[in-house]
């Protein structure tokens, strides 16, 4: 569960980054951030997990009082969310499997468990035959699964993806969507800020649309124009 109550981030701009935000999300949604650049999507994600503090207002991630988090409860916070990036951020002299084994044996996992958990995540990504390619030997779309592995690893209750489709063609997007979706069927939480209309207007879901820091528009199955 997400919840922001009146949450605002002020950078010291002349629009607020979060103009007094407040809306919950439940736990299995799939839920669009729509809006144009600079219009406070990556501010609104970045609250939730703490990369950007809030200036005052409430947010509350499953247990997590993220507004009044200390240092010490972020990397805990941090674990229940999976976090997925339009440039993939994988670690390039690691293997596939490294990359993804790497995610958990920062959490203490058993060597035996870790391997076979990534082995069951690349199946279940399509990336068996690539385990030990590196990163920069395989495409866009298969990085982007890769990064996906990495996150929901570690099964977290929350994945979010801040322009996940944004590097890549609309064949490769509509791959990464079905990927998203499946992880949301699976009782996951979705978030996933773009740009992107087509995939908003095909596969559909709550929509929320944001402007100058607002949320304008708060639509269950809605649609976007770019
Ligand atoms: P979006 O993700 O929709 O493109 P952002 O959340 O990145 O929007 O930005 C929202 C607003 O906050 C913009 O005006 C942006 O310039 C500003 N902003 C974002 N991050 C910072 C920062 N670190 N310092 C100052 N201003 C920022
Ligand atoms: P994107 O819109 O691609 O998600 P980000 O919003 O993540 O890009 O911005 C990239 C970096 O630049 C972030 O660290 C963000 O905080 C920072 N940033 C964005 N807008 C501004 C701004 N107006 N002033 C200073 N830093 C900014």
């Amino acid at each position: 569960m997400i919840e922001f109550k009146n949450v605002v981030k002020d950078y010291g701009n002349e629009v607020l980054g979060a103009d007094h935000l407040t809306v919950k999300i439940n736990q299995g949604e799939f839920v669009y951030v729509v809006g144009p650049s600079g219009a406070g999507k990556s501010t609104f994600i970045k609250l939730m997990y703490h990369e950007v503090g809030a200036t005052s207002g409430e947010i509350r991630v499953n247990n997590y009082n993220v507004s009044s988090i200390t240092n010490k409860e972020i990397p805990f916070l941090r674990r229940e969310l999976g976090i997925v990036f339009q440039d993939f951020k994988l670690l390039p002299r690691l293997t596939i499997f490294e990359n993804v084994a790497y995610a958990l044996q920062v959490i203490e996992k058993k060597p035996e468990d870790v391997e076979k958990r990534v082995n069951e995540i690349l199946a279940e990504v399509g990336l068996t035959e690539k385990a030990q390619s590196f990163p920069n030997e395989i495409s866009g779309g298969e990085q982007q699964r890769v990064a996906i592995a990495r996150a929901i690893a570690n099964r977290p209750g929350i994945l979010i993806a801040d322009e996940p489709t944004g590097n890549l063609d609309p064949d490769t997007s509509e791959e990464i969507m079905r990927i998203l979706e499946k992880i949301n069927s699976d009782g996951t939480t979705v978030v996933m800020a773009t740009h992107n209309s087509n995939m908003v207007n095909e596969h559909k879901h709550r929509v929320l649309e944001i402007s100058a820091g607002k949320i304008i528009r708060d639509q269950e199955g809605g649609g976007y124009e770019d």
